[in-house]
């Protein structure tokens, strides 16, 4: 049917994901030494391409190391305690670089369709540098598309099943009192509206201490943005959601509207001139002869991260890009 095929293809924009971070790894832009254990047929990304994703990957990683480090009132025995939650995770592999840096939460949970996640759960299973992080206590099922370890839980679902995702809190133990940060990256865009409204609002009901962290894909209705839309339509993963949130505005009103205390998003243009760290852009900035100026703003201006918070416990004050 229709909405099978468009869901293999969804699917499949997880594997180019994964391809062009290896590109990336490949050329020096960041490190990441999972990556290659979940790409078939390496393939070498354009330079404007592996810039692209080095923005998206350090982008999430500042503000996941200021999730992860920022703390609430000293006398709460549980400040150190946290959580994130990876909605459409496909095969990220920051779990195991967080592990290797020792700076993985208290519990790290995925989710994603069963086709993915038991690809996902299989791979953990036969890779032992994968295994050993997921802890010898952890029970990996393929068939069931499942990794329950005690610190990190993969677990299949389809996200438009809000009804389901309270079931899925309680088997992936996660506790809504803990801080709690949660990632949906090139995710909710492939959804319809409601859908995402839905999971964004469910999350901020949830979830009191959280961030939500966005990356995705805005403005389809300039030339450029015509052109994005359309080979993604080809490729029969049309952005269901873009033309309800078309603008960084309407990103923010997304997260406000649907209860989130605070909300910021940012084109990735800005994010990169204006957010990641000059010294980190001089070294990349030398890591491939560039000349497409032109093509890169533009295509900068058509992704964004977007940033929302819920802070009961006073953690976040300092949180965000400036
Ligand atoms: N977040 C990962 C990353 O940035 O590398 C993967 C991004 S990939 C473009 C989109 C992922 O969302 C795919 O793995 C896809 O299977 C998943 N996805 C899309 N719709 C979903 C749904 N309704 N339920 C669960 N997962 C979904």
């Amino acid at each position: 049917s229709d909405s099978h095929s468009s869901t293999e293809a969804v699917q499949a924009t997880n594997d180019d994901a994964a391809a062009s971070k290896l590109s990336c790894v490949s050329k020096g832009y960041m490190k990441d030494e999972y990556v290659h254990l979940f790409v078939r047929r390496s393939v070498r990304r354009s330079p404007i391409i592996n810039r692209g994703y080095f923005a998206r990957w350090a982008a999430l990683r500042n503000l996941l190391l200021q999730f992860l480090k920022s703390d609430g009132h000293k006398d709460d025995n549980n400040c150190a305690k946290k959580q994130i939650l990876s909605l459409g995770a496909g095969f990220d592999t920051t779990y195991f670089q967080l592990m290797d840096e020792k700076i993985a939460p208290h519990l790290y949970v995925e989710l994603d369709f069963k086709e993915v996640t038991s690809k996902k759960a299989a791979l953990i299973e036969h890779c032992s540098q994968l295994r050993e992080k997921v802890g010898p206590e952890a029970s990996i099922s393929r068939e069931r598309g499942e990794v329950l370890g005690d610190h990190y839980k993969l677990l299949p679902v389809d996200l438009r099943d809000i009804t389901k995702l309270d079931a899925i809190i309680s088997l992936a133990k996660l506790d809504p009192s803990l801080p709690t940060f949660i990632i949906a990256e090139c995710v909710l865009i492939y959804l319809d509206p409601d859908s995402t409204k839905a999971i964004v609002g469910w999350a901020s009901k949830t979830f009191p201490t959280a961030v939500f962290f966005l990356y995705e894909q805005i403005h389809p209705d300039d030339a450029f943005g015509e052109q994005m839309m359309k080979n993604l339509e080809s490729r029969g993963c049309p952005l269901l959601g873009i033309y309800a949130t078309p603008t960084l505005r309407d990103k923010e009103n997304l997260f406000r509207d649907q209860g989130w205390q605070r909300a910021v998003a940012w084109d990735m243009l800005r994010v990169y001139n204006e957010f990641i760290e000059t010294q980190e852009r001089r070294r990349i900035e030398r890591l491939e002869l560039f000349d497409e100026f032109e093509e890169w703003h533009m295509m900068q201006e058509h992704y964004c991260v977007a940033y929302a918070i819920n802070d009961e416990k006073d953690m976040f004050g300092n949180f965000g890009f400036s």
